[in-house]
């Protein structure tokens, strides 16, 4: 039987730990993860979408991957879903400036239709390679609370077996850190919403759930 390849990680471009609990800072990981080949999804995209936001922040978010526009900009949340979570946060009485956000893929994966780029949803074996660099923005910023938006970023930091459907809008302990996590819908999702009276109730349930871990960032 012939040996099983090895599943891609970003694990090898990690740059070397920068104290003992072997954590890195953001300036160097967004650095190192812009040369990453861990998957074949560098080839995909126009390059890595690292995270943003202060190093201290105690909110972080995190969505599935990079879309069209933030490939472009090289930067994440920057397009309609983007624009979607600003209005969604400043709603919840969160202010975006003091927010890490960032994704648990780091590239864009897309196939053409005709002259536009359209989104593929990013499989389980790159979000297991690209998890190095979520996990060490999670050690370098050391966020107070965590929010996967969407059942890709919920399982990469929650579980395969977990399911937004049933969780979302739960807080629950994160880590050993005295962290905690709570799962949301991804506002691509609620851009997809066709029904608009589907999509403004969707939003309405998006935004109580900001307003959940509000006062736990504030
Ligand atoms: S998607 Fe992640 S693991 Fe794959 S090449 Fe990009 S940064 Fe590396």
């Amino acid at each position: 039987m012939p040996a099983r390849a090895a599943y891609p990680t970003a694990e090898p471009f990690l740059p070397p730990p920068e104290d003992e609990a072997g954590r890195r800072d953001l300036d160097t990981l967004r650095a190192a993860a812009a040369g990453c080949r861990g998957c074949p999804l560098y080839e995909s995209g126009t390059g890595t979408v690292f995270g943003v936001g202060p190093a201290e922040a105690r909110l972080m978010m995190v969505g599935e991957q990079p879309g069209d526009q933030e490939d472009l900009a090289g930067l994440p949340f920057v397009g309609p879903a983007g624009q979607l979570l600003d209005r969604a946060l400043a709603e919840a009485g969160i202010d975006r400036s003091r927010v890490y956000v960032t994704n648990a893929v780091k590239h864009f994966k897309w196939e053409p239709r005709g002259k536009r780029r359209l989104h593929r949803k990013p499989g389980i074996r790159e979000v297991r390679a690209c998890a190095p660099w979520l996990r060490q923005e999670l050690a370098a910023v050391r966020p107070r609370v965590v929010v996967p938006m969407g059942a890709t970023a919920a399982q990469a930091l929650l579980g395969p077996q977990f399911r937004v459907t049933e969780q979302r809008g739960e807080v629950m302990p994160f880590g050993d850190g005295g962290a905690e996590v709570m799962a949301t819908l991804h506002p691509s999702a609620l851009l997809r919403e066709r029904d608009p009276a589907r999509r403004e109730e969707r939003y309405a349930t998006f935004v109580a759930d900001l307003r959940r871990v509000a006062p736990l960032v504030g």
